[in-house]
């Protein structure tokens, strides 16, 4: 018998569920994907750049669909091929950066239809699956501290997170009595790709870090582990949640 203490051994915790992740090509998106494989769920990866799918299947041995998830109809072809889904990350993300008086209507419209429309759509086929067969299920969206504060030159971005953040508690309220779980993950900076765009500049990010108590920007793996969290059966209660992974700086 195992002492209570112990540190569970969770290289089998997924083993024969299948998750799908969108943009798992890159930054946290893969970080999951790596983490998902190595606590024995078989992966299923939307992401857009055929290379970084072809290194991924390589590294752990993936299903992978290229897919523009800005695309309506495409995204909903591929969601609906990639059944069975267990498991579910809605992850792929952009940020356009634009002062407000210079957002356009495009950039605007992209940011909704990748971060909110690609989330709604993929999560529909997901759950009419998880439905039809009776076998419950997790959603996790990835969202950002962005639902909550306003950051200048993210007016798209901050719009479409909060608008993501409702989503998921629309999704946890009608999905519930199904038995399948919708969280949102809620992370500040973390060093991705994309956090390299948004904030290279050392003034910026250095005023960034100061607002955050544990003095540090998050790494892929860490909300790669949050995510594992709200998807396994620990998490059997949780639903509807935001759950911040940003080092306090919501606390301020
Ligand atoms: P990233 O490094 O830019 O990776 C994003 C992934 O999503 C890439 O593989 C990308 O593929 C894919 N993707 C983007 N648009 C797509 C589309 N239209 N169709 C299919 N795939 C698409 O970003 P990340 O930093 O890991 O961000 C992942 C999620 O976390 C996003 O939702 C983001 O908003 C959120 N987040 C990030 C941070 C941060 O500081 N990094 C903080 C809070 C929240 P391509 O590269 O091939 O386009």
């Amino acid at each position: 018998m195992s002492s209570p203490t112990a540190v569970p051994d969770r290289s089998e915790q997924f083993a024969g569920k299948r998750v799908l992740i969108t943009g798992a090509g890159k930054g946290i998106g893969r970080a999951t994907a790596r983490l998902m494989a190595a606590r024995g769920a078989r992966v299923i990866a939307l992401s857009r750049s055929p290379d970084d799918l072809r290194s991924l299947e390589q590294e752990i041995g993936c299903e992978a669909y290229a897919v523009d998830l800005a695309d309506a109809a495409a995204a909903r072809a591929t969601a609906l091929a990639a059944q069975p889904i267990d498991l579910l990350v809605n992850n792929a993300g952009i940020a356009r950066l634009q002062p407000f008086l210079d957002t356009d209507v495009e950039a605007f419209d992209e940011t909704m239809a990748v971060n909110v429309r690609a989330a709604m759509i993929v999560g529909q086929a997901c759950a009419h699956s998880m439905i039809e067969r009776g076998t419950g299920g997790a959603i996790v969206n990835v969202s950002s501290i962005s639902a909550h504060v306003g950051f200048a030159l993210h007016g798209a971005y901050c719009a479409s997170k909060a608008g993501l953040d409702a989503l998921t508690r629309v999704m946890a309220v009608e999905l519930g009595p199904h038995g399948i779980r919708v969280n949102s993950v809620n992370p500040t900076v973390t060093l991705t790709p994309m956090a390299e765009k948004a904030w290279s500049d050392p003034e910026k990010s250095s005023q960034m870090l100061a607002r955050i108590p544990m003095n540090r920007f998050v790494q892929p793996e860490e909300v790669a582990q949050t995510i594992a969290y709200l998807l396994g059966d620990e998490a059997r209660m949780i639903s509807g949640v935001s759950l911040a992974v940003d080092g306090g700086f919501l606390a301020r």
